[in-house]
């Protein structure tokens, strides 16, 4: 007791803490880390190379974007890589949409899905193809919250395999370009307009993208849910925070969105510190970097080096930043140890069950 009191008094009477608390920048290669977002389209070593060295181990989404390889092509390309890397790699599977209107959709995709978990994905993955682009028989946009999604998402929670989903966009989307925060935004989005949701007027609303991904994690509360890129909320962490403290089984991962909370960390450091402390348990490191085509090895490797270093001096890190996303400064979050191994290890050990099974 007497000793619970010092303790208590010492942290509240003074700022001095202990630096064992925290990382140092150059624990980064020391520390173990998960990227569980990431997309190897070729069958390519080079990423797994650096994440060795990195100390990394990776998760490989697989997903339907018409630019990206088939996705049985995907998933092989996943098993190879996984029986040749077995610690360092895991993989996410997707299912096809091509056929939704058919009565067979539901049965086939199953079947799918149960074929890729016996190959050894621990995940699946949802993208935005739903609620912006899928149309049923009626012409109508098919969301995420459709019935006809209800005996998959069941199955996934039956299981305990974990649904991935990116549905949305970054808010920006539904902005013109000049009007962007964020520059990766402008750059994505100028480059496809097919989900620059602001030329599409006609399309679902960010709200409701939104309201669609709430009601399926309402009617699914038994499925480990994790939101892509920050369950689209990127833009707000109050935002984010009311979806997390209704919904646990929800997690998100950072992935391809940490321009957005250091955008709020310009003005509102100790608001993005605390939200970070706050759901430390609901918060998955991740990048989105995507290996596809012709890579020079070296360039690829210092891409990836460089992401995850200043990622890490994001969170672990005290200095004065910049962000590749937008031109102002912030700090480094310093968060403490706790919360660090939490956002780069247990959390992806807790949400994706089986992500190091071969370790
Ligand atoms: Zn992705």
């Amino acid at each position: 007791m007497l000793l619970a009191n010092c303790k208590a008094a010492n942290t509240t009477t003074s700022d001095a803490v202990d630096s064992n608390d925290f990382y140092h920048i150059d624990d980064f290669s020391s520390v173990e880390k998960f990227d569980t977002h990431v997309h190897l389209n070729v069958d390519d070593t080079d990423l797994i190379a650096q994440a060795k060295a990195d100390n990394f181990r990776l998760l490989t989404v697989n997903v339907s974007p018409a630019y990206y390889p088939p996705i049985e092509e995907q998933q092989r390309i996943a098993i190879r890589l996984k029986k040749s890397h077995p610690d360092r790699l895991a993989y996410a599977t997707t299912f096809s949409l091509a056929n939704w209107n058919d009565d067979t959709w539901q049965q086939k995709t199953l079947d799918y899905l149960k074929e890729s978990f016996e190959k050894g994905a621990i995940a699946v993955k949802v993208w935005k193809n739903v609620g912006m682009e899928l149309k049923d028989k009626d012409g109508k946009f098919v969301m995420i919250d459709n019935p006809r999604f209800d005996p998959i998402i069941d199955y996934l929670a039956k299981k305990h395999i974990p649904l991935i989903g990116h549905l949305g966009e970054p808010k920006n989307a539904w902005l013109p370009l000049e009007k962007m925060t964020i520059k990766s935004n402008q750059n994505y989005f100028s480059k496809h307009p097919e989900y620059h949701m602001y030329l599409h007027p006609e399309y679902p609303s960010y709200d409701a993208q939104i309201e669609a991904r709430d009601h399926m994690l309402a009617k699914h509360s038994d499925v480990k849910f994790v939101g892509a890129h920050l369950g689209s909320l990127e833009w707000s962490i109050e935002e984010l925070s009311k979806r997390l403290d209704k919904f646990p089984n929800m997690a998100v991962d950072v992935a391809a969105r940490l321009s957005a909370l250091q955008y709020q960390a310009v003005t509102n450091w100790q608001g993005v510190h605390d939200f970070l402390v706050k759901y430390q348990d609901r918060l998955i490191y991740a990048t989105d970097f995507e290996v596809g085509g012709t890579t020079n090895a070296a360039e690829l490797r210092k891409r990836i080096h460089d992401t995850w270093l200043r990622d890490w001096k994001f969170f672990a890190g005290d200095q004065l930043m910049n962000s590749t996303g937008f031109d102002a400064t912030f700090k480094g979050l310093q968060l403490p140890k706790t919360v660090i191994d939490k956002l780069y290890y247990a959390n992806a050990v807790t949400w994706f069950p089986g992500i190091n099974s071969n370790k």
